[in-house]
């Protein structure tokens, strides 16, 4: 695998730093050692084994805890040496020895799991990133603890890398949370760290993280961590039947109760509905009254629920905050009548949080099996339509089900808008774009704008329709930046997705972008079908 770029990346950073520094009167005793402590883990892991050896060896002359400021006079002797380190040693000529048979394949990982990576450190989660996506995994994107964890709500990754510093520390409490949720969820946790303190390492450990790997790290060691990881997530997964932050039934058991209740009916003629539940407007309770109120609703939720359904009832928690509930012996009409009846209580029930009280109700769409539909992901497709038109129709109640509702299809409509100054780009991505027929969205609309000013300046908001902005950094006029932050500050997030476009050089530039709330970002010049993959990816967080 090639490291060269990331090198680059590094230098160049290092470069840029050293350069602002000069700049400034003086630089705080904690900026040079967590500089330096980042460089060591990075430069390490990308093979600049030069430039890790002198800067562990340099941070012993700083501290973090430190609060004395150091001007270029007192800096230089230690720091400027760094950058004759990067030039690269003459190559040898050897070859590593190949290992057969554990190569790491791309078609080893059939299922794509979906890697959620929190560290403050670019270029490392950049390499980490493209290490990862070689192998097929997906991989999301967070700076801080506090985004990390709104990432991990919204999209439930199936793994989580973390890095222990992290730049808002009072982040102590957000990665406490993190960990704790990860572990109901069976989510591993694996800590990847330049702190290779002792007592750090049994506190991580305590908490429940399930690895615990010291930078810097050896990637293809590392690849194969992953990978035993994710088998043995598959294994926990398939045993387990309960999901444990509700008490429902999970996925799994939501899939074999359906097999099993069809080829009932099949055999027997005995008929069934299915309810499928959705919170209303969940992401509001979350960002109002934070995560863990939002999962005390859930268990509520799911506890009125059970209380209120009988024994041969399955109920199970479909995703995040949807859930099923299989109801045997019983048409549709007669499911309306018992979610209505719990959908009135739960609705009157008060919730307490930051000496507040609220209200939560949820939607539900019905269907029955029938002749006319037998196929399990049909009937799924139905009561989601179903529970479509409840939503839309103003939330809180039921709709059963009918041909009729399919006349009035779900009309998302998706707009993908390029803005860049450069024609060639915008011509190859709106060409794309063109063919690209996703699930659940009734039409896609392309558009593309030369500069942030033009785009700005149009006409281009609707709050029905859906976004998928891609984002060019550096601009004449308004940069990338600057129209993110417009975008961010004048518009919804939740129907709003934005990926920066951006230069190699620019990692500050990812940094601000990631902080000010891009969702994701490309490195120019890109593949386009790597772009294409991660586009679709993010557009799944719009199905609901
Ligand atoms: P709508 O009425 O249209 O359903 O609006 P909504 O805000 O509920 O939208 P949507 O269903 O798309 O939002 C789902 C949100 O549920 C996203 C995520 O923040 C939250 N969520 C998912 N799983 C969990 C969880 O386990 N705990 C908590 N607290 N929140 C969760
Ligand atoms: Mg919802
Ligand atoms: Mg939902």
């Amino acid at each position: 695998m090639t490291t060269r770029k990331y090198k680059e990346l590094v230098e160049s950073r290092t470069r840029q730093t050293l350069q602002k520094w000069s700049e400034m009167p003086a630089v705080e005793e904690k900026e040079i050692y967590r500089f330096l402590h980042n460089l060591k883990g990075t430069s390490g892991t990308v093979g600049l084994d030069i430039v890790e050896a002198f800067s562990g060896s340099t941070l012993l002359y700083f501290s973090e805890d430190n609060h004395r400021s150091w001007t270029e006079a007192e800096w230089s002797d230690y720091l400027y040496p760094l950058l004759d380190l990067f030039a690269e040693p003459e190559a040898t000529g050897a070859v590593p020895p190949q290992i057969p048979g554990i190569a790491l394949s791309h078609d080893s990982i059939h299922q794509q799991y979906e890697i959620l990576v929190i560290d403050d450190d670019v270029e490392l989660v950049a390499f980490l990133r493209e290490s990862l996506e070689r192998q097929s995994y997906y991989v999301s994107i967070a700076l801080s603890a506090e985004r990390g964890l709104k990432i991990f709500y919204e999209t439930k990754p199936d793994m989580i890398l973390l890095d222990i510093l992290l730049p808002d520390r009072s982040g102590i409490d957000v990665l406490n949370q993190i960990i704790g949720k990860a572990k109901k969820e069976r989510v591993p946790i694996l800590i990847i760290s330049g702190e290779h303190s002792k007592e750090i390492q049994m506190y991580a450990y305590s908490l429940g993280v399930m690895d615990y790997i010291n930078k810097p790290v050896d990637i293809d060691l590392f690849l194969m961590l992953i990978k035993n990881r994710f088998e043995l997530k598959k294994e926990w997964q398939e045993s387990i039947i309960i999901d444990e932050l509700t008490g429902a039934f999970n996925r799994k058991y939501f899939n074999q109760t359906m097999k099993l209740l069809v080829s009932d009916y099949r055999r027997t003629s005995r008929t069934f509905s299915l309810a499928l539940l959705d919170l209303d407007r969940f992401k509001h309770v979350n960002d109002t009254y934070g995560h863990l109120v939002g999962d005390e609703v859930l268990q509520a939720f799911s506890e009125l629920v059970r209380q209120s359904i009988r024994t041969e009832d399955t109920f199970c928690r479909y995703g995040g905050e949807e859930f099923a509930l299989f109801m045997p012996n019983t048409s549709a009409e007669s499911a309306l009548l018992v979610i209505e009846r719990i959908q009135e209580h739960f609705a009157a029930r008060e919730f307490t949080a930051k000496r507040e009280n609220f209200n939560v109700s949820f939607s539900c769409g019905i269907t029955e099996i029938s002749e006319r539909q037998q196929d399990p992901e049909k009937l799924v497709e139905e009561a989601d339509q179903a529970l479509y038109s409840s939503k839309h129709s103003g939330r809180n109640q039921t709709t059963l089900f009918s041909e009729e509702l399919l006349a009035g299809q779900r009309l998302s409509i998706l707009n993908v808008i390029v803005v860049d100054d450069d024609p060639l780009i915008r011509r190859i991505i709106t060409g794309n774009f063109s063919l690209w027929e996703p699930d659940n969205i009734a039409e896609m609309k392309v558009t593309s704008f030369a500069d942030g000013e033009l785009f700005l300046g149009s006409d281009w908001y609707a709050p029905e329709e859906k976004y998928i902005i891609l984002l060019d950094g550096v601009m004449p006029g308004l940069d990338g930046l600057e129209v993110l932050e417009n975008i961010r500050s004048s518009y919804p997030e939740v129907n709003i997705l934005v990926i920066m476009l951006t230069g190699r050089n620019d990692q500050r530039d990812i940094i601000r972008a990631l902080q000010m709330g891009a969702d994701d970002y490309v490195i120019k010049p890109f593949h386009l079908p790597e772009l294409m993959t991660r586009i679709e990816r993010l557009a799944h967080r719009f199905l609901f």
